[in-house]
């Protein structure tokens, strides 16, 4: 169950964390992997993790922002593989901060990366499932895509944009055999978490730590291997009456406080 074999998938922002971990995943199932990154240097590590596994992938140097970039990258890609099968948007940045003191530069920033760099990857992903037949989207959004956390608001909204996108792709393509599902993730340990907490908090990492690991009811943040087996499940075959689902790996967060 779960493999992947003769499988191509897209994973953007694939050079780190969850990314990172979703791409050796879905390699590890026997998919080429084309890790999409702004940091080149990043995603060549994975592709070499990748490739050290004995699987099968290639980097790509893309910015999820920029619409023309993303559309010839994903038309290359396409007829390069011969179509695309599996997509999982998942670049992403953090950001903090509420109505009162999320300047209106920040605000655009984080929406151009979470919301409208998940647009162009659709705009650009789904054209080349319709042209192979279909094909599975996996977009990661977050629990704060429907529930609120302090000082998220820029963050949180881009997320919850990201989860009505998912099912209007969904709905949208249901019979063009393209699923499109949502994974939440709760605290995940990643470089992004500890970057936010040495940017936010310098003067108290360790006790923040701590604090943001025992707010998950399961009492520690999420490993990107536990979001990538998700996305490994929601890629496959096995997963093919599932549509339109936010699927929350979060330790409890959303449903058992
Ligand atoms: P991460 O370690 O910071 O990885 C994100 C990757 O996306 C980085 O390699 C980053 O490159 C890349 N990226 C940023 N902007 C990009 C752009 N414009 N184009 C292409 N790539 C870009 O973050 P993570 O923790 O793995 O998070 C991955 C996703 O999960 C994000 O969407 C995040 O919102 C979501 N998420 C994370 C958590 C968590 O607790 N970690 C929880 C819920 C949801 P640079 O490093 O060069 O910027």
């Amino acid at each position: 169950m779960f493999r992947l074999e003769g499988k191509s998938a897209v994973v953007t922002g694939a050079g780190s964390g969850i990314g990172r971990a979703i791409a050796l995943a879905l390699a590890k199932q026997g998919a080429f992997v084309d890790v999409l990154e702004i940091d080149d240097e990043a995603a060549g590590v994975t592709v070499g993790q990748i490739r050290a596994a004995g699987g099968q992938a290639e980097a790509t140097a893309c910015d999820v922002t920029d619409h023309g970039q993303v559309l010839d990258v994903f038309d290359q890609l396409g007829s390069d593989r011969g179509g695309l099968d599996c997509l999982v948007n998942n670049a992403g940045i953090a950001h903090v901060g509420n109505i009162t003191d999320t300047s209106e530069a920040d605000f655009d920033r984080v929406m151009s990366v979470n919301l409208k760099g998940v647009f162009n990857c659709l705009k650009g992903g789904v054209r080349q499932m319709l042209n192979s037949g279909g094909g599975s989207i996996v977009n990661i959004a977050s629990t704060v895509a429907t529930m609120a956390i302090h000082d998220r608001l820029a963050y949180g909204t881009s997320k919850g944009g990201v989860l009505a996108m998912t099912y209007s792709v969904a709905k949208d393509h249901l019979h063009d055999d393209i699923r499109c599902n949502a994974i939440l993730p709760g605290r995940i340990h990643t470089p992004f978490v500890d970057g936010f907490i040495a940017k936010n908090y310098p003067d108290n990492q360790a006790e923040m730590f701590k604090k943001l690991s025992e707010y998950q009811p399961i009492g520690r943040m999420g490993k990107p291997e536990e979001v990538a087996a998700a996305a490994v499940f929601l890629c496959s075959d096995e997963a093919s009456f599932i549509t339109g689902a936010p699927f929350p790996v979060d330790g409890g967060t959303l449903y058992v406080r």
